[in-house]
């Protein structure tokens, strides 16, 4: 089984031609609300590729929590462990997007960040080879969950996004850790733009403790170091039309391919094919390809 714990969103996405000025008021174009967070991102990814997935998760008590559940259940995500709290509004994103593909983003974590210790019991963490978590959760609950799966033999993904600073101590306890070009230069202070500063920040990693390094490269791909190795292995070649969530479907597929014994080279081509998928559609868990459309 694998185990997913984090956050979960509405994204509510606004076209507009310009962005409006402090005070100002400006007609927009179409809206939409999809489901989005980079946890439930990730779960629903895995999910489509057959990943046998647990996922843990808060929401609030109200209609976008109560959407985001109805999601979850349509997907075959376990979510037994998820939790509903009367105390926070569900996490909410407010997306603008302008005519010229920038954007604007305001994320209400809500009940994301009161997804607390307490809420992982020890009955959430049987029968489960991989863990998988991102960073939009509290930093101690991440911490808490990791020595957990220490504990209790269980392989730890991190995806360390939104980017973070994070203790050398949680590095220590990682299986394979997956940051993009900007999460890697805050976390080693090397920006990964040629081969040899890929080696040098990924050295930085594996020093402290994590066992594999993959840096995502967006269309440039993925670059893979362990003892064994140190590689770049290429993205496919597609016309992007949407990155959003490219990293959440390549996590997301990663650990379904590891679960499923595959090595980590071939898991992260794996992951790769998915993401290219997800990056020729519209949209995050939306993007999201299913194992038929891989094969
Ligand atoms: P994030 O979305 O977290 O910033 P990346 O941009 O590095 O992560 O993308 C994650 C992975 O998705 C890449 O390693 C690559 O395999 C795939 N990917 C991203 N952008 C493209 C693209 N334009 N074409 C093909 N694959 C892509």
């Amino acid at each position: 089984k694998i185990l997913i714990i984090g956050s979960s969103n509405t994204d509510m996405v606004v076209r507009t031609a310009l962005f409006p000025k402090p005070g100002e008021t400006i007609l927009g174009g179409s809206f939409l609300m999809n489901p989005g967070g980079k946890g439930a991102n990730q779960a629903v990814a895995a999910a489509r590729l057959d990943g046998d997935v647990r996922f843990v998760t808060k929401t609030g008590d109200d209609i976008f929590g109560q959407q985001a559940i109805q999601g979850f259940l349509k997907e075959g995500l376990d979510i037994n462990y998820s939790k509903i709290t009367p105390d926070f509004a569900s996490g909410i994103a407010l997306i603008t997007v302008s005519d010229s593909g920038e954007n604007q983003i305001v994320v209400a974590s809500g009940a994301n960040m009161d997804l607390n210790p307490e809420d992982l019991p020890h009955a959430a963490f049987t029968d489960v080879d991989y863990a998988l978590l991102q960073l939009e959760i509290p930093l101690e609950t991440v911490e808490f969950a990791v020595q957990k799966c220490k504990e209790m033999n269980i392989k730890v993904i991190l995806n360390p996004a939104p980017a973070a600073k994070i203790n050398d101590d949680l590095l220590s306890k990682i299986f394979l850790i997956t940051p993009n070009e900007t999460e890697t230069e805050l976390l080693t202070g090397i920006l990964p733009d040629t081969f040899e500063k890929m080696q040098q920040a990924a050295e930085i990693l594996l020093r402290k403790g994590v066992q594999h390094v993959m840096i995502t490269l967006g269309k440039k791909g993925v670059f893979l170091h362990n003892e064994n190795t140190q590689e770049t292995i290429p993205a496919f070649e597609v016309e992007a039309k949407d990155t959003t969530a490219a990293g959440d479907v390549f996590n997301g597929a990663l650990i379904t391919a590891l679960s499923e014994g595959k090595d980590l080279k071939s898991a992260a081509v794996f992951a790769s094919k998915a993401a290219a998928i997800s990056v020729t559609r519209l949209g995050a868990q939306s993007s999201a390809p299913y194992l038929n459309e891989l094969q």
